[in-house]
């Protein structure tokens, strides 16, 4: 049987094993990779690196979308950079107050790759009030000063077109496209791994926006099995916000709840004296 490994550090990793290889093709920005694995069910790889298991995406796709399109009054406008997978637009359309959610992926193969296997994660990619871009999201931005209520960074680790979603440039560029009242949430990455990337990221925000705090969540196949998402806004305060009370469907959630929103921002001492 064969066994996939990412490191996630030079000396410690994950190990999955395999079944069946589904795709694997090189696009213009990195190598695309759907496998079958025997314990988290399909899985997608960009560069060698986790992004989506059949078994845990709902953990990192309702935390990136329903924390801030709750505390948000009405957050009719969307935009999800990244996120080719689908999952993030699949959450956002859970809330019948975003009558426009707009996805820029700059890879179409991620988004090609989603649609044939992983058809129940990018369903919503066909909704009416969905629209698709293949672009760089910075330069999407740019061009949509004060466009946007929400906006969900749903990137990967800051490499290759990625890294400059991690720069203050593109901070100051996407408080620039919120409406007033806005609310911008940015995936972090590992706060045990990435501790100092997770640093530097709220400390420039800090400079950008009025509020910029980090939540946690707990996804098994991603490095350290915990993850940060950074919440940034000049509306109110996240840790003194109440959110919407959202509809049913929030009952079908299998991770996130009202007591989790406050909950998770509660983050434990050796971040709380990184990030100061
Ligand atoms: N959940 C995953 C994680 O945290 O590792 C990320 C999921 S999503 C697949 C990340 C997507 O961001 C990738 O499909 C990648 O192609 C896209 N991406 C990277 N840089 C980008 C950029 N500058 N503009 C738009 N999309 C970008």
């Amino acid at each position: 049987m064969a066994w996939f490994t990412e490191k996630h550090t030079p000396h410690a990793g994950i190990t999955l094993e395999l079944g069946k290889t589904l795709f694997d093709r090189k696009s213009g920005f990195q190598r695309v990779q759907v496998v079958e694995t025997l314990e988290f069910g399909r899985m997608l790889l960009l560069d060698g690196c986790v992004m989506v298991t059949d078994r845990d995406e709902f953990i990192y796709h309702e935390m990136i979308a329903h924390p801030a399109l709750l505390a948000h009054p009405n957050p009719e406008r969307v935009l999800i950079v990244g996120g080719g997978d689908g999952g993030s637009v699949r959450e956002a359309l859970k809330h019948p107050e975003a009558r426009s959610i707009e996805l820029v992926e700059i890879d179409g193969m991620v988004i090609e790759a989603s649609r044939q296997w992983f058809p129940a994660l990018a369903a919503g990619l066909d909704d009416p009030r969905v629209a698709v871009r293949v672009a760089d999201g910075l330069a999407h931005l740019e061009g949509r000063p004060g466009g946007y209520d929400v906006i969900l960074v749903d990137s990967m680790d800051p490499v290759g077109e990625a890294a400059k979603l991690f720069t203050a440039p593109f901070f100051r560029t996407v408080k620039a496209a919120l409406r007033p009242g806005g609310i911008a949430v940015f995936q972090s990455e590992s706060p045990f791994y990435h501790t100092d990337i997770l640093r530097d990221l709220v400390l420039a925000l800090r400079k950008t926006f009025r509020h910029a705090a980090p939540y946690l969540a707990h996804i098994p196949t991603y490095p350290s099995g915990l993850w940060s998402f950074t919440y940034a806004t000049d509306a109110a305060d996240p840790l003194t916000v109440q959110p919407r009370a959202g509809g049913p469907w929030l009952n079908d959630l299998k991770y996130f709840h009202p007591g989790l929103f406050h909950a998770a921002f509660a983050l434990p001492n050796y971040l709380r004296t990184k990030l100061g």
